[in-house]
């Protein structure tokens, strides 16, 4: 049956021109496709299909004004589309709370074009393979008496941000954590104390750096206790604020490790005053562990990332296998600090998963900075005797070479598998991922799993947004992790940041892009800085909208936020060009990316195409 197509909210807008009708009877059109092009004195805007269908009848013609509300056209509505809208009137409750989420969040916000593809390259909070089926538990009862309301499980980002989000809303939280200390790997062995190690290291960086422009520093003296000390502060610092935080919202904090016993029970292990704690809802956060590599020999002198942001001394020589971002920004530390650094990688490239236009500045300081950089390359082998003896198997490799240290950055596995969660009923895959849905629900309806344990990217900023999901399931909001982005970030100088849509990725699942870009060597700021290596690039749909960006340089982590905000809101290279950037800074080389796009941008000049 033909539906109506209406005017949609336009704004502050009334008796508004059509100055284009871009479809005619017995058209068949796409959900979004553009139908008639509107002009304010303010705007011009694309009135979009609601559904994919067929045009039987317009309603408007050119020189038309029309307003809120006023009917364009009719359209028979194709039968994927009926079927999808039968599909969506089915009950299920659960479904429903997504839903109603979604509906209040598009509500509050702009409508966004949800183009298909777009939709396909959206981070699900579960991006693991394995599909969540809910099933029947002991249910969730607020009569019972339970220990508490909601069980926190590990207090990493994810945990933390869960347990005070769950506190602010009225709940009765215990937060369990094994460490007697809270924050998790990410405020105690990881995020934190790499990057005030990282800011030591492009202090150095620079100040060498500064020698061809006159100003000469002295070969740097390093105290290593006294840095550590730095570094143990700024820790100290968050982790205290963290103990603080918990005990104004009253969160009850209690050390010792937990496994389930049942899905109502957690059994408490190194705690003398407790052995177990009942809950109402559970939520597991118990993040990841790094992987070592099987058959090498145990030897302190094998490090994790853990201990190369603890080490002893400054070794002479470290060899780092792996060359992703734990890999290259420890690498960069033991670099500017005076060590002679290897960095091995199996895949042609460092940092896979980036782009390479980004990643080439990075591998070229890279090269200068360290030994050597050897891609396609494996290490087949470690012995253990007076030095660390690596062999390698590769073109620009050597056989073997030894190191004082090796430091082993292949990746993190999630501590699903070592929980008892069996015991609850909560299904952990082979890889120990735990499954969850946009809830960040588990199979067992109130057991939510966020974080490391949940699935990939493994970054802290997923672990907190997925942190207050599950808190706000837990209190009875609708609440869903439904972002479009996750940026990533390596904090080496360069930066390399990165999010949404990649190159690499729209050319490897056919996504049709287009590409705009801006060299930071026509950037004052960026000339000042003397950064002219650097470049941002933005990525956009086919229609119009920013699916994706990409800088390199310093401070590119900073940058990119801009970016996610522009994909989250649906911006076009207008919304970002037109944004009034500050100058001088780098952040205006987003804008005039986006001017390039546009077509508007006169700090560079490109000839017109023919
Ligand atoms: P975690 O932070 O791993 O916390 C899990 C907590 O659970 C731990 O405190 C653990 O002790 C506790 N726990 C585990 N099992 C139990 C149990 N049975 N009982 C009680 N407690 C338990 N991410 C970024 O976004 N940006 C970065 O710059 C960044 N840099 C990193 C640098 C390094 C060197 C490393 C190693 C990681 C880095 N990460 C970074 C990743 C980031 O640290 C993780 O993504 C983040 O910590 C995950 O948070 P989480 O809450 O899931 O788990």
């Amino acid at each position: 049956m033909a539906q109506e197509i209406k005017v949609p909210d336009i704004g502050d807008f009334d008796a508004v021109e059509i100055i284009e009708v871009l479809v005619a009877e017995g058209d068949t059109v796409e959900k979004e496709q553009a139908l008639i092009t509107l002009e304010s004195d303010k705007a011009t805007l694309e009135v979009p299909a609601p559904v994919a269908g067929k045009i039987t009848e317009l309603k408007v013609a050119e020189g038309d004004s029309v307003s809120e509300g006023d009917v364009i056209a009719m359209v028979e509505a194709a039968e994927a589309e009926e079927e999808s809208e039968a599909e969506a009137d089915k009950p299920d409750p659960k479904a429903d709370d997504e839903k109603d989420n979604d509906k209040a969040k598009s509500e509050d916000k702009p409508d966004k074009k949800a183009d298909e593809k777009r939709g396909a390259d959206r981070p699900a909070a579960n991006t693991d393979d394995s599909t969540v089926e809910p099933k029947a538990s002991t249910p969730a009862s607020d009569d019972h008496d339970y220990d508490c309301d909601v069980l926190v499980l590990g207090s990493g980002p994810g945990g933390y941000t869960a347990a005070f989000r769950a506190a602010d809303m009225g709940l009765n939280v215990t937060l369990v954590e094994r460490h007697s200390v809270l924050g998790g790997v990410c405020l105690n062995v990881g995020c934190i104390p790499s990057k005030a190690l990282l800011h030591s290291a492009k202090v150095i960086e620079d100040a060498a750096n500064m020698a061809s422009h006159g100003v000469t520093f002295g070969k740097p003296e390093i105290d290593l206790a006294k840095l550590l000390d730095y570094k143990q502060s700024v820790i100290d610092q968050l982790t205290g604020g963290l103990k603080s935080m918990a005990s104004k919202r009253q969160v009850n904090v209690v050390t010792g490790t937990g496994t389930f016993s049942d899905d109502h029970t957690l059994a408490l292990e190194g705690n003398d005053d407790t052995d177990q704690i009942t809950f109402n809802k559970a939520i597991i956060c118990v993040g990841s562990e790094p992987v070592m590599l099987p058959g090498w020999p145990e030897d302190e002198r094998i490090w994790t990332s853990a201990e190369a942001l603890s080490p002893d001394e400054l070794p002479e020589s470290l060899l780092v296998v792996g060359g992703g971002i734990i890999g290259c920004e420890i690498a960069n530390v033991y670099a500017a600090h005076g060590t002679d650094v290897d960095v091995v990688e199996m895949t042609d490239a460092l940092i896979p998963g980036a782009d390479k236009d980004l990643i080439k500045p990075l591998t070229k300081r890279m090269k200068a900075r360290c030994g050597n950089i050897w891609v396609n390359t494996k290490v087949t082998g470690l012995e253990a005797g007076d030095k660390l003896t690596a062999s390698f198997e590769g073109k620009d490799a050597p056989e073997s070479k030894q190191y004082d240290r090796v430091l082993v950055a292949v990746g993190r596995k999630p501590n699903g598998a070592k929980i008892g969660a069996d015991a609850a009923g909560v299904e952990v895959n082979e890889r120990g991922f735990i499954p969850v849905d946009k809830q960040c629900r588990t199979n067992v309806e109130h057991i939510f799993a966020i974080g490391d344990v949940s699935g990939e990217p493994q970054l802290a900023h997923r672990a907190t947004h997925q942190g207050k999901v599950a808190a706000e399931c837990c209190a009875g909001e609708k609440a869903a992790f439904d972002a479009k982005v996750i940026p990533s970030v390596v904090y080496t100088d360069p930066e390399v940041a990165w999010t949404g849509v990649t190159e690499n990725q729209a050319k490897a699942e056919g996504i049709e892009y287009t590409k705009s870009a801006f060299p930071w060597a026509a950037n004052g700021r960026a000339i000042g800085l003397d950064a002219t290596d650097g470049n941002t690039k933005l990525i956009f749909g086919t229609d119009g909208r920013i699916i994706g960006a990409g800088a390199v340089g310093p401070g590119a982590g900073d940058l990119i936020a801009e970016t996610c905000l522009a994909i989250e809101m649906g911006a076009d290279a207008h919304d970002i060009g037109l944004t009034i950037h500050p100058h001088p800074t780098l952040a205006e080389t987003v804008g005039m990316a986006a001017e390039a796009e546009a077509g508007t941008l006169t700090d560079l000049y490109i000839p017109k195409k023919k």
